[in-house]
């Protein structure tokens, strides 16, 4: 079973327990609301050694930022803004002195960078490596939140950021999450739907189109990174957001964005009627990907292009 049957299990298990008024399992941040108007968003994500990091590959004061930043991206996400943080750590013994402090100063500094209050977590001791937990609290009105299923079909596709960064340098130790970037975003109707892209494009989307019931083209032209594609599409971590906004109000938008921001919203693709998938169009001609993820060594890519006397396949096998 991988990691998004096992979600979908607990999903439907979970199902009709507890405030129905409560948005649970399946979007960037559970959403709780505390009045009419607004709403805690929360959120909670595991750092453990050896999956996520190595030890040496990471600095203790870049692993506290990033075990913090990787949370305050997925409020950002949800148009919200991130107010309290809870961390629980799991130290091995070699770990309990120097190490855990300069990781307590990784994550003091993200939590003042972005005026989070840290208010709480656990300590324990680990047999193992090092684990850790962090919670992330949010409050939005609730007008301002967004969600996977606000897609509609019509509505430009964008990314606000380069891709591919992160994976092209073997995965970057030092996430910028776009925390003020997500709540202005929060703030404009005609932004649809938004996620943080933490898997890679290929793959993010994907849960925003079946959330919203709607397929969507993407052209791969338009891709804003200066690395290969494959790592773009799928290599993760970038921790950019993912978002659709109304095709008219489109240029408004991104001409606002780039006052505030001085940085682009860049327009990938559309949302179209069908199923949830994704239709690759490179100058617009229809292309025909089978994507296996990211995978560090070997990128298989079967390629269909269409040519004027029928269909014609090539196969390119990229090895890095
Ligand atoms: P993200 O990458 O945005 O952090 P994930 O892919 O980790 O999101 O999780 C997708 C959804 O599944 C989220 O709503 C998350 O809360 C939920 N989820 C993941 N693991 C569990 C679990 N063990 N129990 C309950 N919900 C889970
Ligand atoms: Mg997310």
């Amino acid at each position: 079973m991988d990691e998004f049957s096992f979600i979908d299990k607990l999903k439907k298990l979970f199902a009709g327990i507890g405030d129905e008024t409560i948005l649970g399992i399946g979007d960037d941040c559970a959403v709780v609301p505390v009045s009419a108007d607004e709403s805690f968003v929360v959120t909670t994500d595991m750092l453990v050694e050896g999956v996520h990091f190595l030890e040496g590959g990471i600095s203790p004061r870049e692993l506290g930022g990033k075990s913090l930043a990787v949370n305050l991206s997925d409020v950002a996400a949800m148009g919200a803004r991130p107010v309290a943080s809870f961390l629980s750590v799991a130290l091995p013994a070699d770990k309990r002195g120097g190490w855990a402090e300069e990781f307590a100063r990784g994550y003091s500094d993200m939590s003042a960078r972005f005026d989070v209050k840290p208010a709480g977590g656990d300590t324990t001791s680990s047999k193992g490596g090092v684990a850790i937990n962090v919670t992330v609290v949010g409050r939005a009105p609730n007008k301002n939140l967004k969600y996977r299923s606000g897609a509609r079909v019509g509505d430009v596709v964008a990314v606000t950021g380069f891709l591919g960064i992160s994976a092209a340098a073997n995965f970057i130790n030092e996430i910028v999450p776009q925390v003020a970037e997500g709540a202005w975003l929060g703030e404009r109707q005609e932004v649809g739907a938004m996620m943080d892209l933490s898997d890679g494009l290929a793959g993010d989307l994907v849960h925003i189109l079946r959330a919203s019931g709607v397929g969507a083209e993407v052209e791969l032209t338009k891709i804003p990174t200066s690395h290969p594609l494959e790592l773009a599409l799928a290599g993760g971590e970038d921790y950019k957001l993912l978002l659709t906004a109304s095709a008219d109000g489109f240029e408004a938008l991104a001409a606002d964005y780039r006052e505030r921001f001085e940085s682009e919203l860049y327009p990938v693709g559309r949302i179209i009627a069908g199923i949830p998938e994704i239709v690759w169009l490179e100058n617009g001609m229809r292309l025909l990907r089978d994507f296996r993820g990211f995978d560090h060594f070997v990128i298989h890519i079967t390629r269909l292009t269409n040519t004027t006397d029928g269909d014609a396949v090539q196969l390119i096998v990229i090895i890095l």
